[in-house]
């Protein structure tokens, strides 16, 4: 899948403060849960640079079942145990993670999570593992098809064994055989799938896609800093993108413009940020950041995850200072004083 080494993220290393593992809360109800960063797929417009292809990436992070369930519970008892959202995102694919039925069942049991769902590309999905994600108490699958068209699906996943009419096969299984509610999640990426979206949204439709939840989740193409830029993508304004999902629900009758209100997401009490921008804070080194020329670092008291840039000369288990460069949501990045 990757060459690159998988580090394992040990209980004294916090799972809250790197964007790439463990825990985020972004002061609502819905907290993401991160237990890997690996991905099979090396799609051309990944926003996370992830998969076997990856040029950017030097470290991939699997954080270990019972540590992130423990630490799951500790935040859901800050928030509150009621109406909480478990939704496995990741960087990469949370089919990678060998525990995912484990996570699933588990995060099921915390009291006050009510929904468990989960975000993939499926090109890992079996009616096996899908069988036993529905017994575990998975809620949704957020389904990212980008192509219907096999060729185009495995240009824009750049991966040649991506074999898009098995998971559409598997996505009706899912609606057919399973108690998953199943959103169709594509990428507009403008220049290269813009007449797919309208087949996708037909073919959502037809197979009766989104039981409780709306059928399609249709999200547009952004440039990230740290993400792939296909060749010949076009600019789209959110203005453009947003008149071509009203032009579509008319023609299909379908909600595309989503909000949040459709995903049942409120605000809630946010964890302690305790590091401010441009704070100094001493932090020990303990591994490579998952990108290069990173390292990642914990603060004094274990209390965040901290992502050293432009730390290569900076060696592992040294304590040093550094200056926090970015705080928000408790995802922190900062800048090595040495
Ligand atoms: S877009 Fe998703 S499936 Fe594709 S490479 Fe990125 S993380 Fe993997």
């Amino acid at each position: 899948m990757s060459h690159r080494p998988v580090f394992k993220v040990e209980p004294s290393i916090p799972l809250v403060g790197c964007i790439a593992f463990g825990l985020i809360d972004r002061g609502t109800n819905v907290i993401q849960i991160r237990p890997t960063t690996l991905c099979a797929l090396s799609c051309i417009f990944c926003s996370t640079s992830a998969g076997p292809k990856s040029r950017i990436r030097q470290i991939e992070y699997s954080v270990p079942l019972d540590y992130l369930i423990e630490e799951m519970d500790k935040i859901v008892e800050h928030k509150g145990r009621y109406g909480i959202e478990a939704h496995i995102d990741t960087v990469g694919d949370p089919f990678t993670y060998p525990y995912l039925v484990e996570l699933v069942q588990k995060l099921n049991q915390i009291e006050g999570v009510e929904t468990v769902s989960l975000q993939t590309h499926g090109a890992l999905f079996n009616e096996k593992i899908l069988d036993k994600l529905s017994s575990a108490g998975l809620n949704r699958i957020n389904l990212s098809i980008d192509s219907l068209d096999p060729e185009l699906a495995r240009r824009m996943a750049d991966t040649p064994w991506y074999n898009i009419p098995r998971i559409v096969e598997l996505a009706k299984y899912i609606i057919e055989n399973t108690n998953i509610d199943l959103l169709i999640a594509p990428v507009l990426v403008p220049g290269w799938n813009d007449e797919e979206i309208p087949k996708i949204i037909r073919w959502s439709i037809e197979i009766g896609a989104g039981k409780k939840f709306p059928p399609l989740g249709i999200q547009k193409y952004e440039v990230h800093k740290h993400g792939r830029k296909p060749k010949g993508v076009k600019y789209l304004s959110w203005k453009d993108f947003n008149q071509k999902l009203e032009e579509w629900e008319k023609i299909f009758n379908v909600k595309l413009r989503l909000s949040k209100e459709d995903f049942h997401v409120q605000k809630r009490l946010m964890l302690p940020i305790p590091y401010k921008k441009f704070e100094i804070v001493q932090v020990k080194v303990v591994a490579l950041g998952w990108l290069k020329h990173e390292k990642l670092a914990v603060s004094s008291n274990n209390r965040r995850a901290i992502t050293l840039v432009n730390a290569d000369h900076i060696p592992l288990n040294s304590k040093i200072k550094a200056r926090i460069l970015t705080n928000k949501h408790n995802i922190y990045l900062a800048e090595p004083l040495v």
